[in-house]
Protein backbone atom coordinates (compact mmCIF):
# COMPACT_ATOMS: atom_id res chain seq x y z
CA UNK A 1 0.00 0.00 0.00
CA UNK A 2 1.48 3.27 -1.02
CA UNK A 3 1.93 5.94 1.30
CA UNK A 4 2.42 10.08 1.04
CA UNK A 5 4.04 12.01 3.50
CA UNK A 6 2.81 15.58 4.25
CA UNK A 7 4.27 18.54 6.11
CA UNK A 8 1.53 21.51 6.14
CA UNK A 9 1.47 24.98 7.46
CA UNK A 10 -0.49 28.09 7.11
CA UNK A 11 -0.93 31.53 7.70
CA UNK A 12 2.85 32.91 8.98
CA UNK A 13 3.30 36.73 9.45
CA UNK A 14 6.75 36.69 11.90
CA UNK A 15 10.18 35.32 10.88
CA UNK A 16 11.35 35.93 14.70
CA UNK A 17 10.20 33.71 17.22
CA UNK A 18 7.31 34.76 19.85
CA UNK A 19 8.40 35.20 23.32
CA UNK A 20 6.03 32.49 24.52
CA UNK A 21 5.53 28.76 23.80
CA UNK A 22 5.64 27.38 21.24
CA UNK A 23 8.05 30.23 20.49
CA UNK A 24 8.31 29.12 16.38
CA UNK A 25 10.00 31.07 14.05
CA UNK A 26 10.96 30.85 10.88
CA UNK A 27 14.83 29.42 11.75
CA UNK A 28 13.10 26.58 13.38
CA UNK A 29 10.52 25.90 11.14
CA UNK A 30 13.68 24.84 8.86
CA UNK A 31 15.00 22.94 10.89
CA UNK A 32 11.62 20.90 11.15
CA UNK A 33 11.27 20.94 7.82
CA UNK A 34 14.91 19.57 7.02
CA UNK A 35 13.93 17.16 9.28
CA UNK A 36 10.70 15.87 7.78
CA UNK A 37 12.37 15.39 4.22
CA UNK A 38 15.44 13.52 5.48
CA UNK A 39 13.11 10.83 7.30
CA UNK A 40 10.52 10.42 3.93
CA UNK A 41 12.42 11.96 0.89
CA UNK A 42 11.78 14.53 -1.55
CA UNK A 43 10.34 12.09 -3.88
CA UNK A 44 7.81 10.48 -1.17
CA UNK A 45 7.06 13.98 0.97
CA UNK A 46 5.06 16.97 0.10
CA UNK A 47 5.11 20.33 1.74
CA UNK A 48 2.15 22.26 1.40
CA UNK A 49 1.04 26.10 2.46
CA UNK A 50 -1.88 27.49 2.84
CA UNK A 51 -1.55 30.89 2.58
CA UNK A 52 -1.25 34.38 3.95
CA UNK A 53 2.86 35.24 4.19
CA UNK A 54 3.13 39.11 2.81
CA UNK A 55 1.41 40.90 5.63
CA UNK A 56 0.74 41.99 8.28
CA UNK A 57 4.05 42.76 10.07
CA UNK A 58 6.04 45.43 10.76
CA UNK A 59 8.29 44.36 8.33
CA UNK A 60 6.34 44.31 5.42
CA UNK A 61 5.55 47.76 5.80
CA UNK A 62 8.38 48.03 4.60
CA UNK A 63 9.26 45.16 2.52
CA UNK A 64 5.77 45.09 1.09
CA UNK A 65 6.43 41.10 1.74
CA UNK A 66 9.72 40.85 0.05
CA UNK A 67 11.39 39.49 3.27
CA UNK A 68 9.31 36.63 3.63
CA UNK A 69 10.60 35.47 -0.06
CA UNK A 70 13.92 34.18 1.01
CA UNK A 71 12.53 32.00 4.13
CA UNK A 72 9.63 30.67 1.94
CA UNK A 73 12.29 29.77 -0.88
CA UNK A 74 14.43 27.56 1.63
CA UNK A 75 11.52 25.36 3.03
CA UNK A 76 11.13 23.84 -0.47
CA UNK A 77 7.52 23.96 -0.80
CA UNK A 78 5.28 22.05 -3.28
CA UNK A 79 2.09 24.07 -3.77
CA UNK A 80 1.23 27.13 -1.87
CA UNK A 81 -2.53 28.83 -1.79
CA UNK A 82 -2.91 32.07 -1.90
CA UNK A 83 -4.58 33.99 0.81
CA UNK A 84 -6.67 36.96 1.64
CA UNK A 85 -3.27 39.32 3.25
CA UNK A 86 -1.36 38.17 -0.01
CA UNK A 87 -3.32 40.62 -1.86
CA UNK A 88 -2.78 43.50 1.01
CA UNK A 89 0.13 45.18 -1.34
CA UNK A 90 -2.38 45.12 -4.39
CA UNK A 91 -1.93 42.61 -7.41
CA UNK A 92 0.81 44.00 -9.18
CA UNK A 93 3.03 43.70 -5.84
CA UNK A 94 1.78 40.01 -5.27
CA UNK A 95 2.18 39.41 -8.62
CA UNK A 96 6.18 40.22 -8.54
CA UNK A 97 6.52 38.38 -5.04
CA UNK A 98 5.18 35.04 -7.14
CA UNK A 99 7.32 35.52 -9.47
CA UNK A 100 9.99 35.47 -6.56
CA UNK A 101 9.14 32.77 -5.50
CA UNK A 102 10.46 29.23 -6.30
CA UNK A 103 7.67 27.15 -5.65
CA UNK A 104 3.50 27.60 -7.49
CA UNK A 105 1.29 29.91 -6.08
CA UNK A 106 -2.57 28.47 -6.90
CA UNK A 107 -5.75 30.13 -7.26
CA UNK A 108 -8.14 28.25 -9.37
CA UNK A 109 -11.28 29.98 -8.74
CA UNK A 110 -10.29 33.81 -8.75
CA UNK A 111 -10.02 34.69 -12.61
CA UNK A 112 -9.63 37.07 -14.37
CA UNK A 113 -12.70 37.87 -16.25
CA UNK A 114 -11.89 37.94 -19.68
CA UNK A 115 -9.17 35.55 -19.84
CA UNK A 116 -10.81 32.94 -17.15
CA UNK A 117 -7.19 32.84 -16.03
CA UNK A 118 -6.15 32.85 -12.63
CA UNK A 119 -5.62 36.68 -11.14
CA UNK A 120 -2.51 35.74 -9.51
CA UNK A 121 -0.50 32.39 -9.88
CA UNK A 122 -1.70 29.44 -11.25
CA UNK A 123 -5.03 27.15 -11.47
CA UNK A 124 -3.49 24.46 -10.05
CA UNK A 125 -0.55 22.04 -10.18
CA UNK A 126 0.56 18.27 -10.70
CA UNK A 127 2.63 16.47 -8.94
CA UNK A 128 4.42 12.99 -8.76
CA UNK A 129 4.95 11.66 -5.55
CA UNK A 130 5.98 8.11 -4.43
CA UNK A 131 4.31 6.76 -7.61
CA UNK A 132 1.04 8.86 -7.07
CA UNK A 133 -0.18 11.73 -9.18
CA UNK A 134 -1.63 14.42 -7.44
CA UNK A 135 -3.51 17.15 -8.83
CA UNK A 136 -3.20 20.48 -6.30
CA UNK A 137 -5.64 23.11 -6.27
CA UNK A 138 -6.58 26.62 -4.22
CA UNK A 139 -9.79 27.11 -3.15
CA UNK A 140 -10.79 30.38 -1.58
CA UNK A 141 -13.89 31.47 -0.06
CA UNK A 142 -15.75 35.07 -1.26
CA UNK A 143 -16.15 36.67 2.41
CA UNK A 144 -12.67 37.54 2.60
CA UNK A 145 -12.36 38.35 -0.93
CA UNK A 146 -15.06 41.21 -0.69
CA UNK A 147 -13.10 43.00 2.42
CA UNK A 148 -10.24 43.64 -0.32
CA UNK A 149 -9.87 47.25 -0.97
CA UNK A 150 -8.19 47.60 -4.49
CA UNK A 151 -8.92 44.90 -6.72
CA UNK A 152 -8.91 44.93 -10.46
CA UNK A 153 -12.29 45.35 -11.73
CA UNK A 154 -12.38 42.72 -14.18
CA UNK A 155 -11.52 40.17 -11.09
CA UNK A 156 -14.34 37.52 -10.92
CA UNK A 157 -14.89 35.06 -7.69
CA UNK A 158 -16.27 31.68 -8.82
CA UNK A 159 -18.18 29.65 -6.36
CA UNK A 160 -15.45 27.80 -4.67
CA UNK A 161 -17.34 24.44 -4.39
CA UNK A 162 -18.80 24.80 -8.42
CA UNK A 163 -15.73 26.19 -9.92
CA UNK A 164 -13.17 23.56 -7.63
CA UNK A 165 -15.96 20.76 -8.84
CA UNK A 166 -15.55 21.35 -12.28
CA UNK A 167 -11.59 21.75 -12.61
CA UNK A 168 -11.30 18.73 -10.47
CA UNK A 169 -13.64 16.48 -13.16
CA UNK A 170 -11.09 17.79 -15.78
CA UNK A 171 -8.22 17.09 -13.90
CA UNK A 172 -9.40 13.25 -12.57
CA UNK A 173 -10.87 12.45 -15.77
CA UNK A 174 -8.92 9.20 -16.96
CA UNK A 175 -8.78 9.99 -20.40
CA UNK A 176 -7.93 13.38 -20.00
CA UNK A 177 -4.32 15.05 -20.25
CA UNK A 178 -3.67 14.69 -16.37
CA UNK A 179 -5.34 11.62 -15.10
CA UNK A 180 -4.71 12.49 -11.36
CA UNK A 181 -4.73 9.81 -8.56
CA UNK A 182 -5.94 12.38 -6.12
CA UNK A 183 -6.52 15.89 -5.53
CA UNK A 184 -5.77 17.66 -2.73
CA UNK A 185 -7.30 20.91 -2.48
CA UNK A 186 -5.44 23.76 -0.28
CA UNK A 187 -8.09 26.62 0.80
CA UNK A 188 -7.95 29.78 2.46
CA UNK A 189 -11.52 30.28 3.97
CA UNK A 190 -12.88 30.48 7.62
CA UNK A 191 -14.10 26.45 9.10
CA UNK A 192 -17.50 26.53 8.43
CA UNK A 193 -16.78 27.16 4.58
CA UNK A 194 -14.07 24.23 4.83
CA UNK A 195 -16.93 22.00 6.02
CA UNK A 196 -19.01 23.08 3.32
CA UNK A 197 -16.25 22.17 0.79
CA UNK A 198 -15.74 19.14 2.63
CA UNK A 199 -19.02 17.58 2.48
CA UNK A 200 -19.97 19.09 -0.34
CA UNK A 201 -17.11 17.16 -2.13
CA UNK A 202 -16.59 14.07 -1.15
CA UNK A 203 -16.30 11.98 -4.08
CA UNK A 204 -13.77 14.95 -5.16
CA UNK A 205 -11.20 16.10 -3.08
CA UNK A 206 -9.51 13.80 -1.30
CA UNK A 207 -7.63 16.01 1.46
CA UNK A 208 -8.60 19.81 2.59
CA UNK A 209 -5.17 21.57 4.14
CA UNK A 210 -6.70 24.85 5.17
CA UNK A 211 -5.84 28.36 6.21
CA UNK A 212 -7.06 31.60 7.12
CA UNK A 213 -8.61 30.52 10.92
CA UNK A 214 -4.69 30.49 13.37
CA UNK A 215 -6.26 27.35 15.14
CA UNK A 216 -5.81 23.45 15.17
CA UNK A 217 -8.27 21.63 13.39
CA UNK A 218 -8.66 17.83 12.48
CA UNK A 219 -11.76 16.75 10.53
CA UNK A 220 -13.06 13.47 11.53
CA UNK A 221 -12.56 11.83 8.34
CA UNK A 222 -9.00 11.67 9.79
CA UNK A 223 -9.06 8.38 11.55
CA UNK A 224 -5.65 8.62 13.78
CA UNK A 225 -4.99 11.75 15.83
CA UNK A 226 -1.61 11.75 17.50
CA UNK A 227 -0.64 14.22 20.48
CA UNK A 228 -3.48 16.38 20.37
CA UNK A 229 -7.70 15.86 20.70
CA UNK A 230 -10.42 17.39 19.46
CA UNK A 231 -11.10 19.15 23.10
CA UNK A 232 -7.71 20.57 23.74
CA UNK A 233 -7.49 24.22 23.69
CA UNK A 234 -5.99 26.05 20.80
CA UNK A 235 -3.64 29.10 20.90
CA UNK A 236 -6.20 31.58 19.87
CA UNK A 237 -8.76 30.10 22.34
CA UNK A 238 -10.39 27.45 19.86
CA UNK A 239 -12.01 24.41 22.46
CA UNK A 240 -12.58 22.35 19.51
CA UNK A 241 -16.22 21.47 21.01
CA UNK A 242 -18.58 23.75 18.62
CA UNK A 243 -20.41 22.08 16.61
CA UNK A 244 -19.22 22.73 13.10
CA UNK A 245 -21.52 20.05 11.02
CA UNK A 246 -18.18 18.13 10.08
CA UNK A 247 -19.59 15.12 8.32
CA UNK A 248 -16.65 13.45 8.18
CA UNK A 249 -14.33 15.95 6.72
CA UNK A 250 -11.00 15.23 5.18
CA UNK A 251 -9.81 18.65 6.93
CA UNK A 252 -6.48 19.69 8.55
CA UNK A 253 -5.97 23.11 9.65
CA UNK A 254 -2.59 24.11 11.14
CA UNK A 255 -2.24 26.48 13.56
CA UNK A 256 -0.10 29.91 12.56
CA UNK A 257 3.15 32.07 12.45
CA UNK A 258 5.44 29.14 12.15
CA UNK A 259 4.33 28.49 16.00
CA UNK A 260 2.81 24.79 14.88
CA UNK A 261 2.74 22.60 11.40
CA UNK A 262 0.89 19.19 10.88
CA UNK A 263 2.59 15.90 9.43
CA UNK A 264 -0.17 14.13 7.69
CA UNK A 265 -0.23 10.71 6.44
CA UNK A 266 -1.72 9.18 3.72
CA UNK A 267 -1.92 5.77 3.42
CA UNK A 268 -3.64 4.65 -0.19
CA UNK A 269 -5.89 1.42 -1.25
CA UNK A 270 -5.28 0.48 -4.65
CA UNK A 271 -7.92 -1.63 -6.84
CA UNK A 272 -7.01 -2.58 -10.22
CA UNK A 273 -11.02 -2.72 -12.54
CA UNK A 274 -10.64 -3.57 -16.16
CA UNK A 275 -7.16 -2.52 -16.17
CA UNK A 276 -7.43 0.81 -14.70
CA UNK A 277 -5.93 1.51 -11.11
CA UNK A 278 -8.17 3.30 -8.85
CA UNK A 279 -6.42 4.91 -6.07
CA UNK A 280 -8.20 6.23 -3.03
CA UNK A 281 -7.30 7.75 0.54
CA UNK A 282 -7.42 4.27 3.37
CA UNK A 283 -6.57 6.27 6.51
CA UNK A 284 -5.09 9.56 7.18
CA UNK A 285 -3.22 10.52 10.30
CA UNK A 286 -2.89 13.92 11.63
CA UNK A 287 0.01 14.31 13.79
CA UNK A 288 0.07 17.96 15.42
CA UNK A 289 3.51 19.26 15.81
CA UNK A 290 4.44 22.62 17.93
CA UNK A 291 8.19 24.40 17.27
CA UNK A 292 9.06 24.76 20.57
CA UNK A 293 12.55 26.20 21.79
CA UNK A 294 13.71 22.58 22.11
CA UNK A 295 14.47 22.38 18.38
CA UNK A 296 18.09 23.89 17.07
CA UNK A 297 17.48 27.03 14.63
CA UNK A 298 18.23 26.25 11.03
CA UNK A 299 21.57 28.36 10.78
CA UNK A 300 21.39 28.87 7.00
CA UNK A 301 17.98 30.62 7.32
CA UNK A 302 19.09 32.61 10.52
CA UNK A 303 21.60 34.12 7.91
CA UNK A 304 19.31 34.24 5.31
CA UNK A 305 16.49 36.06 7.31
CA UNK A 306 19.30 38.61 9.12
CA UNK A 307 20.25 39.55 5.44
CA UNK A 308 16.29 40.33 4.32
CA UNK A 309 15.92 42.14 7.63
CA UNK A 310 19.17 44.03 8.04
CA UNK A 311 17.88 46.65 5.60
CA UNK A 312 14.39 46.81 7.46
CA UNK A 313 15.49 47.12 10.94
CA UNK A 314 17.94 49.96 9.84
CA UNK A 315 15.09 51.87 8.52
CA UNK A 316 13.20 51.50 11.35
CA UNK A 317 15.80 52.53 13.94
CA UNK A 318 15.82 55.81 12.17
CA UNK A 319 13.38 58.58 12.71
CA UNK A 320 11.53 59.78 10.03
CA UNK A 321 9.73 62.56 11.21
CA UNK A 322 10.55 65.13 13.85
CA UNK A 323 7.71 67.10 15.36
CA UNK A 324 8.37 70.64 16.40
CA UNK A 325 6.42 70.27 19.51
CA UNK A 326 5.62 66.79 21.32
CA UNK A 327 2.73 65.03 20.49
CA UNK A 328 1.13 63.86 23.25
CA UNK A 329 0.06 60.38 22.91
CA UNK A 330 -1.92 59.45 26.43
CA UNK A 331 -5.14 57.92 25.84
CA UNK A 332 -6.46 60.15 28.54
CA UNK A 333 -6.03 63.03 25.79
CA UNK A 334 -6.02 60.85 22.77
CA UNK A 335 -9.50 59.49 23.48
CA UNK A 336 -11.23 62.66 24.65
CA UNK A 337 -10.38 65.36 21.90
CA UNK A 338 -8.77 66.46 18.97
CA UNK A 339 -5.10 66.01 18.75
CA UNK A 340 -2.18 66.51 16.68
CA UNK A 341 -1.12 63.35 16.42
CA UNK A 342 -4.62 61.78 15.40
CA UNK A 343 -5.07 64.44 12.80
CA UNK A 344 -1.81 63.07 11.01
CA UNK A 345 -3.02 59.20 11.59
CA UNK A 346 -6.57 60.44 10.21
CA UNK A 347 -4.61 62.36 6.90
CA UNK A 348 -2.78 59.51 6.42
CA UNK A 349 -5.92 56.94 6.49
CA UNK A 350 -7.49 59.49 3.93
CA UNK A 351 -4.54 59.41 1.15
CA UNK A 352 -3.57 56.43 1.98
CA UNK A 353 -7.06 54.37 1.23
CA UNK A 354 -8.19 57.18 -1.21
CA UNK A 355 -6.43 55.72 -4.54
CA UNK A 356 -7.53 52.56 -3.68
CA UNK A 357 -11.39 52.74 -3.24
CA UNK A 358 -13.31 53.18 -6.29
CA UNK A 359 -15.24 56.28 -4.91
CA UNK A 360 -14.58 59.61 -4.50
CA UNK A 361 -14.45 59.72 -0.81
CA UNK A 362 -14.36 63.10 1.15
CA UNK A 363 -12.91 61.86 4.51
CA UNK A 364 -11.69 59.87 6.73
CA UNK A 365 -12.80 58.67 10.19
CA UNK A 366 -10.05 57.59 12.97
CA UNK A 367 -11.51 56.05 16.13
CA UNK A 368 -8.70 57.47 18.38
CA UNK A 369 -8.73 54.45 20.75
CA UNK A 370 -6.98 51.90 18.03
CA UNK A 371 -3.72 54.49 18.88
CA UNK A 372 -1.84 52.67 21.65
CA UNK A 373 0.71 54.60 23.28
CA UNK A 374 0.88 56.32 26.81
CA UNK A 375 3.88 59.18 25.94
CA UNK A 376 4.84 62.38 24.16
CA UNK A 377 6.59 61.68 20.92
CA UNK A 378 8.87 64.02 19.26
CA UNK A 379 10.33 61.38 16.68
CA UNK A 380 8.15 59.53 14.68
CA UNK A 381 9.52 55.78 13.91
CA UNK A 382 7.86 53.86 10.65
CA UNK A 383 7.42 50.93 13.86
CA UNK A 384 4.69 53.34 15.21
CA UNK A 385 1.96 53.87 12.20
CA UNK A 386 0.75 50.48 10.92
CA UNK A 387 -2.03 51.19 9.26
CA UNK A 388 -4.81 48.26 8.75
CA UNK A 389 -7.89 48.26 7.57
CA UNK A 390 -9.98 48.57 10.59
CA UNK A 391 -8.77 52.10 11.06
CA UNK A 392 -11.23 52.87 8.33
CA UNK A 393 -14.31 51.66 11.06
CA UNK A 394 -15.60 53.65 13.37
CA UNK A 395 -16.57 52.36 16.35
CA UNK A 396 -19.65 53.91 17.42
CA UNK A 397 -20.29 52.16 20.68
CA UNK A 398 -16.54 53.14 21.79
CA UNK A 399 -16.41 56.23 23.31
CA UNK A 400 -13.12 57.24 21.75
CA UNK A 401 -13.07 60.18 19.84
CA UNK A 402 -13.81 59.98 16.11
CA UNK A 403 -10.74 61.83 14.86
CA UNK A 404 -11.80 63.25 11.11
CA UNK A 405 -10.10 64.76 8.69
CA UNK A 406 -11.45 66.99 6.11
CA UNK A 407 -14.81 67.71 7.64
CA UNK A 408 -14.67 70.43 10.55
CA UNK A 409 -16.58 69.38 13.85
CA UNK A 410 -16.71 69.59 17.83
CA UNK A 411 -17.72 66.77 19.82
CA UNK A 412 -18.91 66.86 23.97
CA UNK A 413 -18.20 64.00 25.74
CA UNK A 414 -20.69 65.77 28.79
CA UNK A 415 -23.51 67.06 26.97
CA UNK A 416 -26.91 64.42 27.05
CA UNK A 417 -27.26 62.35 23.97
CA UNK A 418 -28.44 64.32 20.72
CA UNK A 419 -26.49 67.66 21.33
CA UNK A 420 -23.08 66.20 21.77
CA UNK A 421 -21.70 67.00 18.10
ZN1 LIG B 1 -6.33 34.87 5.95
Amino acid sequence: MPKLQILHFNDVYHLAPHKREPVGGAARFATVIKEFRESYGVESSCVFFSGDAFNPSVESSVSKGAHMVPALNAFGIDAACLGNHDFDFGVPTLKRLVAMSNFPWLLSNVVDSETDGPVAGKKFVILEKNGLKLGIVGLVEKDWLETIPNLPPNLKHKDYVSAGKELIAQLRDPNGPHAVDLIIALTHCRLPNDIILANQCKDDIDLILGGHDHFFYIGKGCDVINGWTREAKGNDGWTGKEDVGDDGARLVKSGADFRELSIVELDIDENTNEGRTLKRIKNITVTRQEVTSSIVEDEHLSGLIDSATTDIKEKMSKPMAYTIKPWDCRSSILRTQETAFGNFIADLLFYAYKPCIPHNIDSAILCSGTIRSEKSHLEIYLKYIRLKTQLLLFVLLDVSYGTCCKVPFQWFLNKKVGFRL
